[in-house]
């Protein structure tokens, strides 16, 4: 029997190509794949039995939750088989401190869940409705709340994990304290399937936060900004949930391709920030406070749009990338101009996440012929900064051999020597992360 066919037996599985298209197809576009089998399982049993047998056989597998990641790590490029968690959804349990959710289940429903119990949640990202928590773990997401709450790697207690051979390791555990050694969990945490594959996690839950307000502040330039989000920590006792920067450039392209879109004020840059504020605390400054979930609701689609409205303006080049925050301001200034040398039209579009010290350091420009020469230009300014070239996304095969040239040989060998260990046949997610 082939190894196709034993993995058959296994779980419920599709072959039929119009059930299989949404799961090789990157939502963006981006990545084209290919699998012969899509796997199903619903229980950790019947991952932990498929990849026992991808082991036994050396039949390579990818991982898979809501197809939301954006560096092509959840497709099957080479005709591996394709694992995916949607059936593995279920929330096991909910604590006044602590949930225990399936890797299927997407993140919108944990959120949810925990607001059934009266609990907080706070990994959110604009994918929320479709992303999955295995997924979320395995990319180590990032998301709006990071300022407060830290990256998703933060909100985990717990994790059951199917290793590449099919040995359940059972990591579940929902304490706060255990000081018993290497903290082997965090290994899995941000792997992109390339060490075992998430079956269900415990995660953090916290109080709702209290007396949150939203405000919508001009500022005139990134500077302005890190002063503006230095101020408001002090002032609310470092309790600022979100702190996002939005350029003017940013802005006119929200307003010009999304609909019912409107310019709250003029002012050449922005800062959307949310925590427990006052007026008081915004002084004299050019800002709006939401009066209401809809004006919440209107000035964070302002935000949120600014993706799609930069992809309806036409080609642009895009960098996930993170400096110390105090050094916002003049990485702009420099890896702007030291763009603009080499491609003198390119539009810059720096937004995202500034009190995480991470821009989405982006440019529209005519074609993306210099796409590889401007990345280099960009990371090498990242690296003598101090910074990562991949803030939130990962690796992928996007960033791939990338990571070779701005990681120190060192941290290279031990990822290889771990992947070595842990999937000593090179089956779970090949290629991706890191080359073998
Ligand atoms: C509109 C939009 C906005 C986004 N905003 C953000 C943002 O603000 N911050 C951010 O960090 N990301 C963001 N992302 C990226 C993406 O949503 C995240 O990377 C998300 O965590 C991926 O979850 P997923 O379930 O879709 O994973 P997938 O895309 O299915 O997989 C991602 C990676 O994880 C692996 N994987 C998936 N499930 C498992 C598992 N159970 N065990 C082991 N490996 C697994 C896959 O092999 C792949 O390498 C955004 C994406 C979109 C489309």
């Amino acid at each position: 029997m082939t190894a196709l066919d034993r993995l058959k037996q296994v779980c419920a599985h599709s072959e039929d190509p119009s059930e299989i298209a949404p799961h090789v197809e990157e939502w963006r576009g981006s990545y084209h794949g290919r699998t012969p089998l899509l796997l199903k399982p619903s229980t950790t049993d019947e991952v932990s039995r498929a990849l026992a047998i991808c082991h036994e056989t050396g039949t390579a597998v990818v991982p898979q939750g809501g197809n939301t990641g954006l560096v092509g790590g959840q497709i099957p490029f080479h005709d591996e088989v394709l694992l995916t968690t949607a059936r593995l959804n279920r929330v096991r349990d909910v604590a006044s401190d602590h949930i225990v959710v399936e890797a299927g289940v997407i993140l919108a429903k944990v959120q949810k869940a925990a607001d059934d119990a009266g609990r907080f949640f706070p990994l959110s990202l604009a994918s929320e409705g479709s992303a999955t928590i295995g997924g979320n773990l395995s990319t180590n997401a990032g998301g709006v709340n990071v300022l407060r709450y830290g990256m998703a790697r933060e909100l985990v207690l717990g994790l059951e994990v199917v290793l590449a051979d099919g040995r359940v390791l059972d990591l579940l555990r929902s304490l706060r304290k255990d000081n018993t050694g290497y903290d082997l969990k965090q290994m899995f945490i941000g792997a992109e399937g390339t060490l075992g594959i998430v079956t269900a996690a415990a995660l953090k839950l916290f109080a709702k936060p209290a007396h949150q307000a939203t405000a919508f502040v001009g500022v005139d330039d990134p500077k302005a900004a890190v002063a503006l989000l230095d101020r408001l920590q002090d002032a609310t006792g470092g309790l600022l949930t979100a702190f996002e920067l939005i350029p003017r450039a940013g802005l006119d392209l929200v307003l010009k391709h999304i609909p019912d879109t409107r310019e709250p004020f003029a002012a050449p840059w922005y800062a959307l920030v949310e925590g427990p504020l006052t007026p008081e605390m915004l002084g004299d400054d050019n800002a709006v406070l939401a009066a209401s979930e809809a004006q919440r609701t209107a000035l964070w689609r302002l935000r949120e749009s600014l993706s799609e409205a930069q992809k309806k303006e036409g080609p642009s080049l895009k960098h996930d990338i993170s400096v110390p925050i105090a050094s916002i301001p003049d990485f702009v200034v420099k890896a702007v101009a030291a763009v603009q040398t080499l491609v003198p039209e390119a539009r810059p579009i720096s937004f995202g996440h500034l009190g995480d010290g991470n821009l989405h350091f982006n440019f529209n420009v005519g074609d993306l012929s210099k796409r590889a020469e401007v990345a280099r230009i960009v990371h090498d300014m990242v690296r003598d900064f101090g910074g990562s070239m991949s803030a939130e996304h990962g690796i992928g095969t996007t960033k791939r051999d990338e990571l070779v040239r701005y990681k120190s040989p060192l941290e290279i060998e031990l990822m290889r020597a771990l992947k070595r260990t842990l999937d000593p046949k090179n089956v779970l997610n090949p290629g991706k992360l890191i080359s073998a």
